[in-house]
């Protein structure tokens, strides 16, 4: 069942998703060649304690960190541990904060100084993708229409569109009915109504579609080792149009101050 929201009740939500972003600018500030995985989510969790929050992801279903840290072919869910950041690495961090009862849950995917020209450029249309995604999400259009929006322009490019992984509706809780798959037809689907939160998030892949889910119960990776990018954006749909309640404003920022990172 689909939970729509008030006026209310979304701006409520947006303290949640605002210290998401807040969160991930301030691990990306310590992103550098030889720092683990481990390390950026305790900055992570630490952080987000110091906000009253809680760290959505800790203890769902059993996940043991406050982030999901996936670095090149990892697609998503990569758990944090002892793998070190490397020259050239992209890496997808991905983060929930419960901030007073209500859920933010947004990703964004990091380029280290070095990195290959390639990788640079499914990270850009990766987000880009995203934001197609968000410019449909207008009253009376359809769930497909956004998957239509992401896989239409990723595989232009040629990129493959992760089949088994998707977005979703949040709210008091991460994980909300609907999906929201990052494939699909134009037209087709639930359609989109006032008050709907809808956490958007293309995977998306350098080579093939095929994913590995390890035995981690977690990690997911590229059958085919080829690189894959992460962002996510938390989006009400409101008679005004699309709002973005979450934010990379200050990740960004915080990007082009860290020289071993490079903003795409
Ligand atoms: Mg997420
Ligand atoms: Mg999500």
């Amino acid at each position: 069942m689909i939970r729509v929201k008030t006026p209310e009740e979304i701006e409520q939500m947006k303290p949640a998703a605002l210290l998401v972003g807040k969160t991930l600018a301030e691990v990306s500030k310590h992103i550098k060649p030889g720092v683990t995985t481990k390390t950026l989510d305790t900055i992570a969790m630490e952080f987000i304690y110091a906000h009253s929050a809680e760290p959505t992801f800790k203890g769902y279903n059993g996940f043991p960190a406050s982030l999901c840290i996936s670095i090149n072919e990892v697609v998503v869910h990569g758990i944090p541990g002892k793998r070190e950041i490397k020259d050239g690495d992209i890496i997808s961090i991905d983060c929930g904060c419960t901030l007073d009862n209500w859920v933010g849950d947004s990703a964004y995917t990091f380029a280290v100084k070095g990195v290959k020209q390639e990788d640079a450029q499914l990270l850009k249309v990766t987000k880009e993708s995203l934001y197609k995604a968000i410019d449909v999400c207008h009253i009376g259009n359809r769930l497909g229409d956004i998957g239509f929006a992401v896989q239409s322009y990723c595989e232009s490019f040629g990129y493959g569109i992760v089949r088994e992984l998707c977005g979703h509706g949040l709210g008091h809780v991460m994980h909300e009915d609907p999906n929201v798959m990052n494939y699909g037809r134009k037209g087709s689907g639930s359609k989109l109504r006032e008050g709907m939160t809808i956490a958007i998030e293309p995977m998306v892949t350098l080579g093939n579609k095929e994913v590995v889910f390890h035995n981690d119960g977690w990690t997911c990776t590229t059958v085919d080792s080829s690189t894959a990018a992460h962002f996510e954006h938390d989006v009400a749909i409101t008679k005004n149009g699309p709002m973005v309640l979450s934010s990379f404003d200050e990740i960004e920022n915080a990007i082009r101050t860290n020289p071993n990172l490079e903003i795409i």
